[in-house]
């Protein structure tokens, strides 16, 4: 446009300089041969033609500096170049060809993101993103099967079933702490919020987490998820307390093991944590948790090669995206068994709908009364209640978010298996070699979609495909140093100034990173985002040469 604008100008300035001389021919006859002056009574005059062409997007003429008539018009003939008229100079922007502009000019900055170099660990210890992930799901395993032998394993004493138990999880032998604080399993949070002044449970709202979480908190004192003479979760784990036996006046849960009542995973022996988290048991329970964090089914079927294929699936390590419920449901399925579960879950819906839901001395004796006993023994009962489907959410919910004692780190935080970087000095950005997964490119103005040069430099056959605005538009490969040209013109609409964040989380720190790569990346609506293929994995710079203006 510029280059138009001064030819035009300078064309008006040769026309204007010429007008006082065209001032001396007052009267001239209408010589020119244009029959349309013919009629123009009063305005004859010799025309005075002006030195220069004047020309439109299509036209050039001369023009009478007297009576701004026309002459010597014709259409522009294009010359060699295809863009040139050769007769007036005139430049067709449309026919010019596209020309590349400074990449700085057209981009405010860059937001990178690569894959992390190793991780430190709590005790600084440096492991790869697939080792800590190992790590993280090795503790989370512990803490949710903590969890559920607290409350449904038999033989409390060993199990250390007091008042503020705390269990500490461990990384291989040693206890696991950051900065001298341990990451606990606490039985005052195990199923919700610690409750105040927890003297009794006498009275069970069964659609209230927290009258639960009282009932772990309830330690040799009436309590009616905790006692044969009310009901009593404990033991579940082996089969005990499912069976209710009449004895002149009283009915009270019977303690020994039940056949076909014990848990899927219960081999045999104690259920108490120490019993029940086998190397067996935690490693399905990894699987799931991996599997669950893959975004796959969860069947708990470990091996190590499956193990290591579901980790490297996983992209980011955080709970933020997890699927708790996938983990439920794998509880139920697989570690109790849904026969067991969906017995339960009829018994919480006879208690809602029959007992309002609430367990006292009231609806324990309407209960017993409506309860059928065959020689003074009933295997079907809602006295056999579990509250599985209450207290299994909790417990995944409650191991989640669990935090270092005394602080508010979270044991299980963010971390993306990509460091995220942004760059406003795309100079410097193209100096640094990393295994990119991607690059998003920051818009300064509104732009067109048109063609993106760039170089990928210190390796070979790393593929590119391109997206606008999250739409796909090209995919392509390029040759160490080789100028890749990506044409962006099937994405017909305008690119508008980048709106979203400038994100970075590259700190290599497990615990204090920011997360934002795992959690809080924000492209905004306006970006050119290149993602890389890069099938070795290795590192390589990536020199945004030019943007073409059209
Ligand atoms: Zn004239
Ligand atoms: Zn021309």
């Amino acid at each position: 446009m510029k280059n138009f604008k001064k030819k035009f100008l300078s064309a008006m300035l040769a026309c204007l300089m010429l007008s006082p001389c065209a001032a001396g021919f007052a009267a001239c006859d209408n010589g020119s041969g244009n029959p349309s002056d013919s009629g123009n009574a009063g305005a004859q005059h010799e025309h005075t033609w002006s030195a220069n062409f004047s020309y439109n997007d299509s036209k050039h003429y001369k023009i009478c500096s007297g009576c701004n008539e026309k002459s010597e018009e014709g259409e522009h003939t294009y010359g060699t170049d295809g863009y040139t008229c050769t007769v007036c100079g005139y430049e067709n922007e449309a026919k010019k060809p596209a020309q590349k502009q400074s990449a700085a000019d057209v981009f405010g900055g860059v937001k990178a993101s690569y894959v992390r170099g190793n991780i430190a660990d709590a005790d600084g210890t440096e492991k790869s993103f697939n080792e800590i992930l190992d790590r993280q799901f090795d503790l989370l395993a512990q803490d949710i099967l903590y969890r559920l032998t607290y409350v449904y394993g038999y033989n409390q004493t060993a199990h250390n079933r007091t008042k503020n138990a705390k269990y500490t999880l461990k990384n291989g032998e040693k206890d696991f702490s950051y900065q001298g604080n341990n990451a606990v399993v606490n039985s005052n949070t195990l199923l919700a919020a610690q409750q105040e002044s927890v003297t009794e449970l006498t009275s069970v709202n069964i659609a209230d987490i927290n009258d639960f979480q009282k009932s772990v908190q309830a330690v040799n004192s009436n309590n009616y998820l905790l006692d044969a003479a009310t009901i009593n979760f404990v033991g579940a784990i082996e089969g005990r307390y499912m069976v209710v036996r009449k004895s002149g006046s009283s009915k009270m849960l019977n303690s020994a093991k039940t056949d076909n009542c014990a848990w899927s995973w219960y081999q045999d022996g104690a259920s108490t944590y120490s019993e029940f988290s086998t190397k067996n048991n935690i490693d399905k329970m990894k699987m799931a948790i991996a599997q669950v964090a893959a975004n796959k089914a969860a069947d708990g079927n470990y091996s190590e090669a499956a193990y290591n294929t579901a980790l490297a699936e996983i992209g980011a390590l955080g709970f933020d995206g997890f699927d708790n419920a996938k983990l439920v449901k794998f509880i139920k399925s697989n570690v109790i068994g849904d026969s067991l579960v969906n017995k339960d879950d009829e018994y919480a819906s006879t208690i809602k709908t029959e007992y309002n839901g609430i367990i006292d001395d009231n609806s324990l004796v309407e209960i017993d009364g409506e309860t059928t006993f065959t020689s003074n023994i009933a295997t079907d009962s809602p006295r056999l209640y579990k509250g599985y489907s209450m207290v299994l959410p909790a417990i995944v919910s409650q191991a989640i978010g669990n935090t270092f004692e005394n602080t508010m780190q979270k044991i299980y935080p963010a971390m993306n298996r990509y460091a995220v970087q942004s760059f406003d000095n795309l100079r410097a950005f193209a100096n640094e070699a990393q295994a990119y997964e991607s690059i998003v490119l920051m818009p300064k103005t509104e732009i067109s979609a048109t063609k993106l040069a760039l170089k990928i430099k210190g390796a070979n056959n790393i593929g590119v495909k391109c997206e606008i605005n999250g739409e796909a538009v090209q995919v392509s490969a390029a040759n160490d140093g080789e100028l890749l040209l990506i044409d962006l013109h099937a994405y017909a609409k305008k690119i508008g100034a980048y709106n979203g964040g400038k994100e970075n989380d590259f700190s290599n720190n497990l615990f204090g990173n920011s997360g934002a790569g795992a959690a809080g990346i924000n492209n905004g609506a306006h970006y050119i985002k290149l993602i890389f293929e890069n099938p070795n994995g290795g590192k390589f710079s990536v020199e945004i040469d030019g943007y073409y203006n059209k």
